[in-house]
């Protein structure tokens, strides 16, 4: 996982566009492609994610929860135990090729009133792609999500959040034009988070998961990871670090296909509501409406 740190594009703001109480947010469709910018890897501005972060959550006590990189076989019906145990929703990005592999886990998400979003078609680095590749990666990986979550909502999530470095191409450009064919409309809403749990460091253990959101939220001891040599060898593991200005609400990114996250999972849900923390879905979160889009799919599902 790298950092992509990209510097914060100016707000502007048109009271036309501004919605309600949250009018310090900028323009809404912030996680949508502006239709009318081509974009270019050349351009700091069109890199990076401080820009796309969900800026109503913050010091809201609210959360979503995501989770990417599944469905898997194990650990996935496991989350959706916990959740439903708790009455509360999530939202999965899920790979589109291993949708394929277990439809029944992916229709399970669904019918238990979970987000199926795209975490496209194979775990790959699209900066290391080719423009036709990951047109190509996009548009299936969003036909398949769309054969099980049949709502207007496309939301996707970069794999490793990793874009705007391809020397060729940039993928804004790309996701347009892919929502144009498969909606007539630019539809892909795109997701970042603000939460990072660093589930997916080995020796990250379940309650040092939970502990890492709870500091996000109210402040304390948390962990993230830092890259170390060992024996010659990269390796990541976890550094404890002090948050003192806690973000307060956010889009908390996980991945469930780690047995660690699942037994994390449980932890948190029972710290955090009892310290009235709210759980939200993508789709009650400001910067991820879909206003008066309609955004049906007119390509036909295989
Ligand atoms: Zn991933």
């Amino acid at each position: 996982m790298v950092k992509l740190l990209g510097s914060i594009l100016s707000l502007t703001i048109t009271s036309s566009l501004a919605c309600g109480v949250h009018q310090n947010l900028g323009a809404p469709y912030k996680q949508f492609v502006e239709d009318d910018i081509i974009y270019n890897s050349d351009n700091s501005d069109h890199r990076g994610w401080a820009q796309y972060l969900a800026k109503s959550l913050h010091q809201s006590n609210k959360v979503v929860l995501t989770y990417d990189d599944g469905p898997h076989p194990e650990t996935t019906p496991q989350l959706l135990d916990t959740l439903k145990e708790h009455g509360v929703k999530a939202t999965f990005f899920a790979v589109a090729s291993r949708i394929e592999a277990f439809p029944e886990i992916a229709q399970r998400i669904v019918n238990e009133g979970h987000i199926l979003a795209s975490h496209d078609y194979t775990h790959i680095n699209s900066n290391t792609r080719s423009e036709s590749e990951y047109f190509e990666n996009l548009e299936k990986s969003i036909l398949v999500v769309k054969n099980f979550y049949n709502q207007k909502h496309a939301y996707y999530r970069f794999p490793y959040g990793a874009y705007g470095r391809n020397k060729t191409y940039h993928q804004f450009n790309v996701m347009r034009d892919v929502g144009k064919k498969l909606f007539n409309e630019n539809c892909i809403n795109f997701a970042f988070w603000d939460i990072d749990t660093a589930d997916w460091v080995s020796n990250m253990e379940p309650k040092d998961i939970a502990q890492t959101i709870d500091s996000h939220i109210f402040g304390g001891t948390a962990y993230r990871f830092v890259k170390k040599s060992v024996g010659g060898k990269t390796k990541y593991v976890k550094e404890a670090f002090e948050i003192d200005q806690p973000v307060g609400g956010g889009v908390i990114l996980m991945h469930d296909i780690h047995q660690r996250t699942i037994d994390a999972t449980k932890i948190f849900l029972k710290e955090l509501k009892n310290k009235n923390v709210i759980f939200e879905t993508l789709d009650q979160v400001d910067e991820y409406q879909y206003f008066s889009k309609v955004c049906e799919l007119v390509a036909p599902l295989f």
